[in-house]
């Protein structure tokens, strides 16, 4: 039988909601996880929203997000990697023990140029992720996004990032909103538990037609990807963690966000 136990909601699903209300939502709808964007921080004192959370049961499963590594300037690379040092600091302010990547890109820069800037920013990184004990996660955006939000395009491509690094704090986050097109899905989410660096799991719907790139993601059960197949193949490779919704969507944005939070209850009961 399935339950709640394994949702997390990003913060960003519910746009609408401060993360004040989000946490007392979602703790009542027995909802077990939530990520953090970092923008529901901005403002509030950071240990003390992570006491909120866990005082309600909420596993704190990752913040959103760091990454934009690639620039075409030095100062430009020198920010990127001080915001990537300021979103692990918070990350373990908050008790979160891992932060979401979405690596950059810069329109007209090669994209070789801008995975080896991704690469070198994560190594940049990483003695403080070592130092705080957080963990990264490269998330793969489809290939639409590769002009100007990642360069990491598919689990392969994150993997090699990973293989370079090759660090036990640097792993992938799999979003099926991203890979659900791959032909090597399969064999690359084995590759990645295999190799310890599946690290988290997101999941929403591609919606036919999609009318916006970035804000008309489908709930789970709205669109074309097989989320509960998806889902098989990532929990047969022994992946325990929480199943993430996270859905950028001004068509849900716009609704109710109560009625959204039980379509989103009812979505991952029957559609994930
Ligand atoms: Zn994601």
């Amino acid at each position: 039988m399935d339950d709640l136990s394994k949702l997390c909601i990003h913060t960003i699903t519910t746009k609408p909601w401060s993360i004040e209300e989000a946490m007392d939502k979602y703790a009542e709808a027995g909802v077990a996880g939530i990520t953090v964007w970092r923008q529901w921080l901005e403002g509030r004192d950071i240990s003390r929203v992570g006491d909120e959370l866990r005082s309600r049961n909420l596993e704190i499963v990752s913040t959103c997000r760091g990454g934009f590594f690639p620039a075409t300037t030095k100062q430009g690379i020198d920010d990127a990697i001080e915001d990537n040092r300021l979103a692990i600091r918070e990350a373990a302010e908050l008790g979160a023990p891992m932060v979401v990547l979405v690596c950059g890109a810069v329109p007209g820069q090669p994209l070789v140029e801008a995975r080896k800037q991704i690469t070198d920013g994560i190594a940049a990184v990483l003695p403080l992720a070592e130092e705080l004990n957080v963990r990264l996660a490269i998330e793969p955006l489809h290939p639409m996004y590769a002009d100007d939000r990642s360069a990491i395009n598919t689990m392969a491509s994150a993997n090699e990032v990973c293989d370079q690094l090759d660090h036990p704090l640097v792993g992938i986050a799999a979003d099926v909103y991203h890979i659900w097109w791959d032909p090597d899905l399969e064999s690359q989410i084995q590759l990645t538990a295999e190799k310890n660096r599946l690290f988290a799991f997101h999941i929403c719907d591609w919606k036919t037609p999609t009318t916006d790139f970035l804000n008309d993601r489908g709930l789970m059960g709205e669109g074309c990807i097989d989320v509960p197949g998806i889902r098989k193949m990532v929990e047969a490779t022994g992946f325990d963690g929480f199943n993430e919704v996270e859905i950028f969507s001004e068509r849900w944005w716009a609704k109710d966000q109560d009625e959204f939070l039980q379509a989103i209850t009812h979505a991952y009961l029957n559609h994930s």
